[in-house]
């Protein structure tokens, strides 16, 4: 059976309800990979009844028994891990060996959460009074709604839906309409590890109705949205007018630090993939470079070597270090940062350009771009590019570098490059960001640490960790009086 393109309700795979579909296309030839199921508010509908009818069977199957579930789900994706990447780097772009990292995420994602089965630990508090006791546990939500960007069609499908599961809720996932396939991959590995039927369901669809429709279902308990700071906000708002939870994880505009005792070989590796692997379609992505004066100017030539060597193309292809971006509207909002950058006085050293020559000929392509003397009031300083560019701004001080970082409206990631311990100390401390990394780039995050920002980056909440737990499950406070007596806190306790 091809499942390719259809959605999961209920343990079945089934197309949209109306026959609708949409395509999902290689943005690095333009081939045809799939028709995908075009779902409407009534798929929405049939995914939410299935999980609901899930959850009772589910919440009360034993944390250490799911956690098994999920072991098993890990083991799937890591026999599939190289037609999994191969077929992840086919839709969304990413290069080969980033390919495989998503899908290492997923894995890692489910090994430490299939854990978590064995470790939902509660507290237990002495209570105030004498024969009484007092403990907290977890619950489930209920059925949680999850909706993700294309950028990491694997991992963050797999952040979100695994430690829902290990809580104990069922999950309707919504995934980009870039990504539909990998996510069904995703869908797939949990259903050969054990998953029941309803427990996950998947429905893809191509209009943001599909989105919204899920933010509004009256059975759905959570929303957990990751994706661009203007969709966060209306499915914000939508929840709110629903009285619904709801976690958001949204953009960056990150920056690295390098101060004038820093490593320059170093800072260089740590730039580069920071700037240009995924293309720069990370929220982590560093675009913005923060130098000191001192060594601004060595360090912008040395960057500007090493970036005329990056091989840019189809993510398959062995060597290719820079894949494409993700449609033509990104190409062309990309371009259309270049040209602002161009018209507020910042200088274009390389790049700024569609690339179209040789295997470029037929995908969405754009050479890494640097721009320099970029001042911090610009546009391309301050607001989300995601893409291949990046804004080299000049400081005298780290205090100055630290003032910049947290100017921005956004606040996922940051890292600063120096050998002073003192230096990095202070920069641990005052950087305000979700992330910070020292002597490393913006991008690396590991399963097991909380992951997430502050300002317009998020709402408070992180994916991943012990954090991600908090997000999928409500605390319940238990006491128990044995005493046979009414016993009244706060009021018998001299
Ligand atoms: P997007 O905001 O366009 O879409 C995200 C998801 O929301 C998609 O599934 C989309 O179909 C859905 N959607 C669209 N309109 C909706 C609506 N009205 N109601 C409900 N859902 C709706 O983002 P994108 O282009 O897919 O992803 C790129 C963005 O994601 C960037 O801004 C990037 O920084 C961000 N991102 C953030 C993180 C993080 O953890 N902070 C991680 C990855 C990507």
């Amino acid at each position: 059976m091809d499942i390719s393109g259809q959605n999961f309700i209920g343990g079945k795979w089934v197309p949209a309800k109306s026959g609708r579909v949409f395509e999902s296309r290689n943005p690095a030839t333009g081939e045809l990979l799939a028709q995908c199921a075009d779902s409407g508010p009534e798929d929405i509908e049939a995914a939410v009844g299935a999980a609901r009818e899930a959850w009772e069977s589910w919440r009360r199957l034993p944390a250490p028994r799911r956690g098994e579930i999920l072991f098993r789900v890990a083991d799937r994706l890591f026999h599939d891990k190289e037609s999994l990447a191969r077929s992840l780097t086919s839709e969304m772009g990413k290069v080969l060996v980033e390919g495989r990292g998503d899908v290492q995420e997923s894995i890692d994602m489910a090994y430490y959460m299939g854990g978590e089965g064995r470790r939902q630990f509660g507290h237990i508090a002495p209570s105030e009074l004498p024969d009484k006791s007092a403990y907290a546990i977890r619950e489930p939500l209920g059925v949680v709604g999850l909706i993700t960007p294309w950028n990491f069609p694997m991992a963050i499908p797999a952040w979100k839906s695994l430690p829902a599961l290990i809580m104990g809720n069922t999950v309707v996932l919504k995934p980009s309409p870039e990504t539909p396939l990998t996510a069904a991959l995703f869908m797939k590995a949990l259903e050969e590890g054990g998953v029941p039927p309803g427990v996950v369901n998947l429905v893809m669809g191509s209009t943001p109705d599909l989105g919204s429709a899920l933010v509004r279902h009256p059975d759905v308990a959570l929303i957990s949205f990751t994706g661009s700071k203007v969709t966060g906000g209306k499915v914000a708002v939508d929840a709110a007018t629903h009285y619904k939870r709801v976690a958001l994880e949204m953009g960056g505009k990150n920056a690295i630090l390098v101060m004038d005792d820093a490593d320059l070989n170093l800072a260089v590796d740590g730039i580069l993939w920071s700037a240009f692997g995924t293309t720069g379609q990370r929220c982590t992505a560093c675009s913005r470079l923060i130098v000191h004066r001192a060594v601004k100017d060595q360090l912008v030539t040395m960057l500007l070597d090493k970036m005329a060597k990056l091989r840019v193309g189809d993510g398959l292809t062995p060597g290719v270090e820079v894949g494409p971006l993700i449609n033509r509207a990104q190409l062309e909002r990309v371009h259309q940062y270049v040209q602002i950058g161009q018209e507020e006085g910042a200088r274009l050293r390389v790049g700024g350009r569609q690339l179209t020559e040789g295997n470029c000929a037929a995908g969405h392509f754009f050479a890494p771009t640097l721009f320099d003397q970029v001042t911090p009031g610009m546009r391309i300083a301050k607001e989300e590019i995601f893409g291949p560019v990046l804004s080299v701004l000049e400081i005298k001080s780290l205090e100055e570098a630290i003032t910049l970082n947290n100017s921005v409206e956004y606040g996922l990631s940051s890292s600063l490059y120096t050998r002073d311990v003192n230096r990095a100390h202070q920069a641990m401390h005052d950087l305000r960001t979700g992330i910070v990394y020292i002597n490393a780039g913006t991008i690396g995050s590991e399963v097991h640490l909380p992951f997430g920002g502050i300002r317009g980056t998020g709402n408070g909440h992180r994916e991943a960790g012990q954090a991600a737990l908090d997000t999928f499950s409500e605390w319940k406070s238990i006491y128990v009086d044995y005493s046979g007596r009414l016993q009244r806190a706060q009021i018998d306790t001299n």
